[in-house]
């Protein structure tokens, strides 16, 4: 006779009443598969090198042990959580305030473009989390902000392999000077594409660290529809157009590959009265949160970003992804698209693709293990 396999539930986690009751509260009804492995790994002690899907519930799978644990024991800063945008570290900061506001987690959100005096205050204050761009934390440390990390419990890496990869090598070595030793605490690296470039992973050393992927091979959601439409250059932006205007009622992220392209399709869309908030690295730090509260309330629908809005972030609205022009890099569309088709909702990504691009089709179908279907055009009468 078969048994019934029982359901997963926070409750079987072995986290305190508080916190199953948060879940709760924020419509958490059962633990996502790296949630339910990891967490019990984490309460244990262990170090945690992990890999799972764009949109999967990466952040509450540390952010609840920790969480967890903190409350058992809420002294000095607990834990460094490193990201590798400033929007990702003020979204993580949101979510260790939602899941930990039962217990009034004081959570310090460190990154560049905004005041560092102001922050240092803030880090005198001795907050349990520090959520941080690797650079702004690194040079608080040089400046010889005493900042007590001697007792942090847990060093977090999210996008882990984008922090690693990047040129962030020496702020890292800096933020791990001053952390106590890996005996005397827990490492954790979650992202959706892991690095196998072990060299880099010596930057943050680990103790027999436990292994979770996710137990697909390939890294997009199957509620996610992979769309290319093909065309010469010269038709993008009309192409695009006629996109935003079948879709006048969805969020649409339009990715494109640097900060002029941003600013010269958002010129051209706004002459169209198509209302568009942009995200890039050459706006100040202000008008990039305000551009992504404006797209997250809904206020404005189509948001034209860089690879800078690629990583981790959670709008849970957003329909539709345009990669206008494709990324060199797979890995970056494998992240791009993952911004829609986020836990188990559907999603759409279209890529606009020139004769130019065929070899970067190829290895994103093999990244993604299967072909980009053809979007179907106003031809085929089922345009819609
Ligand atoms: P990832 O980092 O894996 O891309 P996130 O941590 O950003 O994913 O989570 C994606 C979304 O899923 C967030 O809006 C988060 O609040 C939500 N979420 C996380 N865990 C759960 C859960 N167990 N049940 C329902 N929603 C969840
Ligand atoms: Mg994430």
């Amino acid at each position: 006779e078969e048994v019934e396999e029982k359901p997963k539930s926070f409750g079987d986690l072995k986290l305190q009443p508080w916190l199953v009751n948060s879940c709760k509260i924020l419509g958490f009804k059962q633990p996502s598969n790296i949630q339910y492995n990891t967490i019990p790994k984490v309460l244990e002690g262990r170090d945690i090198l992990a890999s799972a899907k764009t949109g999967s519930g990466k952040t509450a799978a540390f952010a609840i042990p920790i969480l967890s644990l903190l409350s058992e024991d809420p002294y000095g800063v607990f834990a460094v959580v490193l990201t590798p945008t400033r929007e990702l570290a003020v979204q993580i900061g949101e979510q260790f305030k939602a899941i930990g506001s039962a217990m009034n987690v004081n959570c310090a959100v460190v990154i560049g473009g905004i005041d560092s005096v102001a922050q240092s205050l803030v880090l005198d204050k001795r907050p349990h989390i520090i959520v941080a761009t690797p650079g702004r934390l690194a040079s608080h440390l040089s400046n010889g902000l005493k900042i007590a990390l001697k007792f942090c419990k847990f060093l977090v890496l999210d996008e882990a392999d984008r922090i690693l990869c990047e040129d962030f090598e020496l702020e890292i070595e800096k933020i791990v000077e001053h952390l106590p030793p890996i005996e005397n605490r827990q490492t954790l690296l979650y992202s959706a594409t892991m690095t196998n470039n072990l060299k880099k992973l010596q930057l943050v050393p680990m103790k027999d660290p436990f292994v979770f992927e996710d137990n697909s091979k390939y890294d997009t959601v199957d509620t996610l529809k992979q769309h290319y439409i093909y065309m010469p250059a010269l038709a993008k932006d009309c192409h695009l157009v006629y996109l935003l205007k079948s879709f006048p009622q969805s969020s649409c992220i339009i990715f494109v590959n640097n900060c002029r392209t941003v600013e010269a399709v958002k010129g051209m869309l706004n002459k169209l009265d198509i209302k568009t908030v942009s995200l890039h690295s050459f706006l100040d730090q202000k008008g990039r949160l305000r551009a992504l509260k404006q797209f997250k309330s809904g206020f404005v629908k189509v948001l034209i970003a860089t690879d800078v809005a690629s990583r981790g972030l959670d709008i849970p609205d957003v329909q539709i992804v345009i990669n206008y022009k494709l990324s060199n890099s797979s890995k970056d569309y494998i992240h791009r698209v993952g911004r829609t088709a986020r836990f188990g909702r559907t999603g759409k990504a279209i890529s606009f693709v020139t004769p130019h691009d065929v070899d970067l089709v190829k290895n994103v179908e093999t990244a993604i293990g299967k072909q980009l279907e053809l979007y179907p055009t106003e031809d085929d009468e089922v345009y819609r």
